[in-house]
């Protein structure tokens, strides 16, 4: 359990799944309990979908006077699962530090996927989020599991935060908050479980900050290597009985990765869409659902 007098997080999500807002949630909570908190993202060219972080440091005794980002945490958290496969979540983890994984596959599994030296704590929020909310968008879920992992703040000072942030909708919030308090399942660092397996390689790209003023960071046909559908937790299904053939999805495609088939009707190249969601939002006839990523 973490409950040092100086704690130092970091969030991994998606542009849109609220885990700045999550930061500062986490922040204020922690200020209502008299200690010191700062809330701050890394914001790079990030658009909806792509992978984005978050930091938090709290101190329960010195004021918290480091401005850089959290690079050894002493605690992760990753609201998307499929982040697992592309982002490094665990890079610069203090040993028995705590992961806390937004995931439907098992305890174990996740244990497995990423070793020995960690405390991990599961809960499969997602879930708890479309039942209690409507919709995938994990980040108040997500405080549940933190606090029952980690302690880091008490459940009921997340409690005026959340309803300060959102007003009419914040006892749902609140509530899938308490549900994954409830379902979080955590193995401590000592349990022994088999080696971890190997995660498949990770491109290691420079970050904005690395890159010198006025480069370039695109060469010719870089658009076209970049997997974003990487980037997806759900994918858009047609309804050819539905479809009109307006065309209105392809459109508005903002990866203008919706191709027209022989017969008239449009697809995703799943190469490349990042499950967004707007050619659902767009097609007047409802002939688009977006249906969650088989993990
Ligand atoms: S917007 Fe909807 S109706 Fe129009 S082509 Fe796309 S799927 Fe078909
Ligand atoms: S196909 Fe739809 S979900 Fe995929 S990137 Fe394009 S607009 Fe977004």
């Amino acid at each position: 359990m973490v409950n040092d007098k100086f704690i130092e997080m970091r969030w991994h999500g998606r542009g849109g799944q609220g885990a700045v807002t999550a930061a500062e949630l986490v922040a204020l909570a922690a200020i209502a309990e008299d200690k010191f908190a700062q809330a701050f993202p890394s914001f790079g060219p990030e658009r909806r979908g792509a992978p984005v972080l978050a930091f938090n440091r709290i101190s329960a005794g010195e004021p918290v006077r480091i401005r850089a980002a959290v690079t050894a945490p002493d605690i992760v958290v990753i609201l998307d699962p499929g982040l697992l496969r592309i982002v490094d979540v665990t890079s610069g983890l203090k040993e028995n530090g705590t992961i806390v994984v937004n995931s439907a596959k098992s305890l174990v599994d996740i244990k497995s996927e990423l070793g020995t030296k960690w405390r991990v704590a599961v809960v499969n929020a997602s879930s708890i989020a479309r039942e209690m909310l409507g919709v995938n968008i994990v980040n108040t879920t997500m405080l549940g599991a933190l606090v029952k992992a980690t302690d880091v703040v008490k459940l009921e000072s997340l409690a005026e935060p959340i309803r300060e942030r959102f007003g009419g909708r914040a006892e749902n919030n609140f509530k899938a908050c308490q549900k994954a308090y409830d379902e979080t399942s955590i193995i401590e660092q000592a349990t022994t479980i088999a080696e971890p397996k190997k995660l498949p390689q990770i491109e290691k790209l420079p970050s904005w900050r690395e890159l010198l003023v006025g480069c370039v960071v695109a060469e010719p046909g870089s658009a076209k290597r970049y997997r974003t559908g990487d980037w997806r937790s759900q994918r858009p299904v047609w309804d050819h009985q539905k479809c009109v053939k307006c065309g209105v999805c392809y459109l508005f495609c903002p990866e203008g990765c919706i191709n027209r088939t022989e017969e008239g009707y449009f697809e995703a190249d799943y190469f490349y869409c990042k499950g967004c969601g707007i050619c659902a939002r767009e097609c007047r006839p409802g002939a688009i659902t977006m249906v969650e990523e088989t993990q």
